[in-house]
Parts: C-alpha cells; structure tokens; sequence
C-alpha cells in the first residue's frame, strides 16, 4: 500500500515516516509540509533521522495524494479541509489524527466521507481506546453520587487544549450517562465559581515539559474514588496505531471510521 504522510517534518510525522518504512505491506508514496516550511526540498526519510529515500519534501498536497492509497495527516486543523478535498478528488484514503477541528471542519470530514473511507480518531494507541470503553462503561454502572473528573497533561508544544482524547472520554463518559455533553461538561474552572453541579463532567488540561500524554478519568464519590489513567510514554503509539488504520483502511468502503472500528470494537456496537 503507498502511504503518503502530510507534516512530514512535524513530531508526529517524522515518526509516521519511520513506521511506514519498517512497516511490511507498506511503501512511503511521498511527504508534504506546509508552504514556506524549511524541510521543504529536504530528503522525507532524511529528514526522518533514515537513510535518504529519493523522495524529497514538497507542498503539493494534490500530488502526494494522487500518487498515494492513503494519507496519514497530523498537521493543524486548519488544514484538514484542503486534505479531505484531494482525498474525494482522488479517492485516496485518509486517516486524520490532527485534533482541534470545528464544527464547520468536522463536516467537511463527514462529507468527504461518503466518497471514501477515512479513519479519524483523536487518539490511535490501543490503550486509550480500551480506556474509551471502560470510561462509558463504568460512567453507566456508577450514577451522579460518583463525580466524573478528566484531567490531562501535555508537553509544552501542544498549542490545543483540552486534548482531543480528553473529550473523547468525556464524551464517552457523557454516552455512559446518558447526557448531552454540552450541557453538562466544565471546562477549566477559574475564579469563584460555585458548588461543583451534580452529574457534571469536569475537563482540565495542564501542560509542561516532554509529557508524551497522560489522561486520568476520576469517579468521586463520598469516600471512595475510582481513578483510571493511562500513560503515554512514547508517541509510537500513535504512529504504530495510524499506520496499522491505514492498512486497514484498503478493502473499506466509503465511510467514516474510529480506532475502534480498525481494533475491532466498534463504538457502534456498544
Ligand atoms: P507538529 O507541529 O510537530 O507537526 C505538524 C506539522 O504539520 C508541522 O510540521 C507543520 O509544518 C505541518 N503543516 C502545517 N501546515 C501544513 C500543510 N498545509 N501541509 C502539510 N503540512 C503542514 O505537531 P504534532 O505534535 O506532530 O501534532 C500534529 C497533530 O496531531 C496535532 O493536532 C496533535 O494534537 C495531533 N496528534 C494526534 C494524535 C492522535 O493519536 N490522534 C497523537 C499525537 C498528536
């Protein structure tokens, strides 16, 4: 399958690179960065820390995608439009882990999706997908007498908060309840702000250092607390995650997919 990587340059997508180049079943179709970037011209694999593969960077996004199966895109938010747009015009899959999209690019997505298959999920380790699961899963066993909290940390980079795999689980807790989110969660707390509201989702995103990623969701009860975390400790993870979507993707028909749909756990079926 040849995958092509937008953002190559970027922390995820030097790391999408290497993946692709061990990865059996795969070929690197090509790497894209932004207009004006300075890897531009620059080797894709080289740039990745590897041996020079012949294929140098460019910022022809209608191009990698023309030559690729499939794109593995985590770059800005801002940009994703375009991506979804050359993914319809050549029917070449997508597999989107950038974050941060508004509702205006979150249709855009939808949209596209009924001509291809694309695989979007803010997170792609298979841990935080399990955590997915049983956030839901025990947000629908314990009633509002256990509080919801989700805290989580980033390294200093990150420019988005809270994380997208932050309100996922949110969103997951809120499934498991039974509420629309909107109404009920509380993000960041600042100033005096009252009594905490009963069966309300807290979210909170603290940032500093190298942290890869950690998320804890916490059900407070009188007495008693249950906490969930999972911890990140590398971001191959994702890349390892991505990659294998992107095989998955192959024989899909036209579609919008989440990370439990490729690990076999369909939210749908929840
Ligand atoms: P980064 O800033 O290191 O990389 C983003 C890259 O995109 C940059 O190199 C930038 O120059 C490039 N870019 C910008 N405009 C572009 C354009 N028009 N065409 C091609 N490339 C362009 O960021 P990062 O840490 O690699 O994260 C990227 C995104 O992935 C973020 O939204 C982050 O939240 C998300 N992320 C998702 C997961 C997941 O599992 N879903 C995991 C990690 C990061």
């Amino acid at each position: 399958m040849k995958i092509g990587i937008t953002g190559c340059a970027g922390r995820m997508g030097q790391m999408l690179v290497r993946e692709v180049l061990i990865t059996d079943g795969c070929t690197l179709a090509g790497g894209t960065e932004g207009p004006g970037h300075n890897a531009l011209g620059q080797d894709v694999a080289q740039t990745a820390g590897l041996e020079a593969c012949g294929l140098a960077i460019t910022d022809d996004g209608d191009a990698l995608f023309a030559a690729a199966d499939v794109v593995i895109d985590f770059t800005i938010a801002s940009v994703t439009e375009s991506h979804t747009r050359f993914s319809k015009k050549h029917s070449t899959n997508l597999i989107i882990g950038t974050t941060g999209h508004d509702g205006g690019q979150l249709a855009s997505i939808e949209a596209a999706s009924a001509f291809v298959p694309i695989v979007k999920a803010m997170n792609f380790s298979v841990g935080i997908n399990v955590l997915f699961a049983l956030t839901k899963q025990l947000a629908g066993i314990l009633d509002e007498n256990f509080d919801i909290e989700i805290v989580e940390m980033h390294h200093r980079y990150k420019i988005d908060a809270p994380s997208g795999t932050a309100i996922g689980l949110a969103q997951a807790a809120a499934d498991g309840r039974g509420v629309d989110l909107d109404r009920f969660v509380d993000r960041g707390r600042d100033g005096i702000i009252g009594e905490r509201q009963r069966g309300h989702i807290g979210l909170a995103a603290v940032r500093g250092g190298d942290v890869v990623g950690e998320h804890d969701v916490v059900f407070a009860g009188e007495s008693e607390r249950i906490k969930l975390s999972h911890i990140a400790t590398s971001r191959e993870i994702f890349s390892k995650g991505a990659v294998l979507a992107a095989l998955w993707s192959k024989d899909m028909t036209p579609g919008l997919y989440d990370m439990l749909d490729v690990l076999g756990f369909s939210s749908r079926n929840n």
